[in-house]
């Protein structure tokens, strides 16, 4: 089976910068559209889908993150790749809160780039990373990034969580239960109940876990093997270990 072609867009209010993006995008197949600002880029939501935005962050009018948290209002299953001169501290942990793929340095690491562009053309194991912990899902996110076949959805809050839901077919979900819009929890019943035949797996993070365990399970007649309840605090490499065995 042949893969459709990857199409990404690219905002940058410097031309040559997203021009030159552009050009080792397309020597390599992908179908790439341009825009220099937060408005053009927003119209080119009207009639298409991307397989991936890669967007700066200081730009003339809305900046790139506040572009990021809006077209997670409008395609919140569009993986958005945020690159900045200025990631400091802040910037990066806006970045993360908005529901980004990963932030990366300017100058932009070209190869760094096009590796990443493949990747989310070829990953076909969508997980879902609810954390509302920014450096943490940051963290995490990267991690599960590097993963063969992985593509990372974060999300910091249960709202964003849900508008994924409806729209990605989650092959895992890793939820906090303790977030500031709610418990995940309900979310992690869902996704294990769903009929549609699917062996989805949840990993919960949790504080209380062995009395969560228990109330998941008989609640929603999970198998074992489908639910894995992690006591807080957890390490890290631990986490990656479920997650590889369940994706
Ligand atoms: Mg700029």
């Amino acid at each position: 089976m042949t893969r459709p072609q990857p199409s990404v867009l690219v905002i940058d209010d410097n031309t040559d910068l997203a021009e030159n993006i552009g050009e080792i995008l397309s020597d390599i197949g992908v179908d790439v559209h341009l825009a220099t600002c937060a408005d053009d880029a927003m119209a080119c939501f009207d009639d298409r889908k991307w397989s991936l935005v890669v967007t700066d962050v200081r730009m003339p009018g809305i900046d790139g993150i506040e572009l990021l948290a809006l077209i997670k209002e409008r395609s919140p299953g569009t993986p958005v790749l945020v690159m900045t001169g200025y990631a400091d501290r802040e910037t990066t942990a806006r970045a993360h809160d908005s529901g980004a793929l990963a932030v990366i340095n300017k100058p932009v690491d070209l190869d760094a780039l096009l590796e990443m562009v493949e990747h989310v053309a070829a990953a076909e194991k969508p997980v879902l990373v609810l954390e509302d912990d920014v450096a943490l899902i940051g963290n995490l996110t990267d991690l599960l990034r590097e993963e063969q076949g992985v593509l990372p959805h974060p999300a910091t809050n249960l709202a964003l969580a849900r508008k994924l839901a409806a729209v990605v077919d989650f092959r895992a979900a890793l939820i906090d239960l303790r977030l500031p819009d709610g418990n995940g929890l309900a979310l992690a019943r869902e996704l294990l109940r769903r009929s549609d035949g699917s062996r989805r797996r949840v990993i919960i993070i949790t504080g209380y876990p062995e009395e969560l365990s228990q109330a998941v399970r008989d609640d929603a007649q999970i198998d074992d093997d489908r639910l894995v309840v992690l006591a807080k605090p957890f390490q890290v490499p631990n986490l990656l270990e479920y997650l590889r065995e369940m994706v």
